[in-house]
């Protein structure tokens, strides 16, 4: 059960903490606290977890500074719809605001190189208004003997540069809990230039541990992908593991899943999910074409089947595009087949931008 209380109720009010009173008072009951930032107003919601049946719901209703009460479904608890459409979602994260209606591309390095090649990469992106990127500094890879990322060595270049060109938020794969604590360290030293995502990959969906961290800090939000091997449903609750630990600022990632299915392509297109997702959850939804398509490969039309498969996540609803781009893809350290080229980013943010218009104009069609 949540009780959603009265936009920017004060915490030190007489109101506010009659409520706690009788909320701490009732039996078998734990409390959860969450704070939502959406774009026109702060809400506090409280969770009542536990034997939640017995509550009365109207009478926690009638409390002053109670604005309504939602009963949850036992999936998802926190970061879950519930069928309940007039709940503010979303957050806003160093002046970016993401949500279930925001629109964002996250283009940029797959694996951090050069110095040289992320002011490449941050520059252009300036150059067309971007202010999100992806620059991976720590890489989970396959082959213990590949390049496993600059890490820890590479953040002071990489945040500095992205201060220097004005990009608010970096996604960055984290794959060791240690990782959050010298990207903190990093932006510290440079003086807070940029924000950072923090981005788990789909080969850590599962690992409960490192999620339970990153859910307990809540100063990054979250950028999360979809396990490869997983249901969506296994996906989602493992999603819900940041929000239990307190941090439900989190964009979910869909990348492909990995079957024989999706050849020639490198896993299997799974953007029809889209819309499933945000009608079971409030969360914003990505798509990552690159890590879908694997490849360069055009079709006879012209288009790169990675915009062809990030047009469809678009055109169903989805509110961010993670893509790796790099300045010369055959140096790449990691994924360079699928990297975009520099002179192809200003068609390829035209075309997704066309393709958020597309669905804005399918919905108003449908509403
Ligand atoms: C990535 O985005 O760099 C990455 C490794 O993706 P995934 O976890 O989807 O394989
Ligand atoms: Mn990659």
């Amino acid at each position: 059960m949540i009780v959603i209380l009265h936009p920017n109720t004060d915490k030190q009010s007489k109101e506010y903490k009659d409520v706690m009173s009788i909320l701490e008072k009732l039996p078998n009951i734990s409390l959860q606290h969450h704070v939502v930032q959406g774009e026109e107003q702060k809400l506090s919601e409280i969770y009542l977890l536990g034997d939640t049946h017995k509550i009365d719901q109207a009478e926690i209703e009638s409390l002053d500074c109670v604005e309504r009460v939602v009963r949850i479904s036992e999936e998802y608890r926190i970061l879950g719809r519930h069928h309940d459409e007039k709940r503010t979602s979303g957050f806003t994260y160093n002046d970016v605001h993401f949500s279930q209606h925001s629109f964002h591309v996250l283009a940029g390095l797959c694996a951090v190189d050069t110095p040289e090649h992320v002011e490449m990469m941050m520059q252009a992106l300036q150059k067309h208004g971007q202010v999100c990127t992806r620059m991976g500094a720590y890489k989970p890879r396959t082959n213990p003997y590949s390049f496993q990322g600059h890490g820890e060595q590479c953040l002071p270049y990489v945040f500095e540069l992205a201060g220097k060109y004005g990009i608010k938020v970096i996604s960055m794969e984290v794959t060791h809990e240690s990782h959050i604590d010298e990207i903190s360290k990093a932006l510290q030293e440079t003086g807070n230039p940029t924000g950072v995502m923090l981005q788990i990959g789909t080969r850590n969906t599962q690992n409960f541990e490192l999620l339970k961290v990153v859910g307990r800090q809540t100063q990054y939000p979250v950028l999360f992908k979809r396990g490869y091997g997983v249901s969506l449903n296994e996906s989602l609750n493992a999603a819900e593991y940041l929000a239990s630990e307190g941090n439900s600022n989190v964009v979910f990632c869909l990348r492909g899943m990995k079957s024989e299915g999706g050849a020639p392509h490198r896993n299997m297109v799974d953007f029809g999910q889209v819309p499933v997702i945000k009608r079971l959850t409030r969360m914003p939804v990505c798509v990552d074409p690159s890590h879908s398509v694997g490849s360069r490969e055009k079709s006879p039309d012209g288009i790169l089947d990675v915009a062809h498969a990030a047009a469809q996540g678009l055109v169903a609803g989805a509110n961010l595009v993670l893509v790796d781009f790099h300045p010369e893809p055959a140096t790449a350290l990691v994924d360079g087949p699928q990297a975009l080229l520099m002179d192809e980013l200003s068609r390829f943010l035209d075309d997704m931008a066309k393709c958020h218009e597309f669905y804005q104009s399918r919905k108003s069609l449908w509403a």
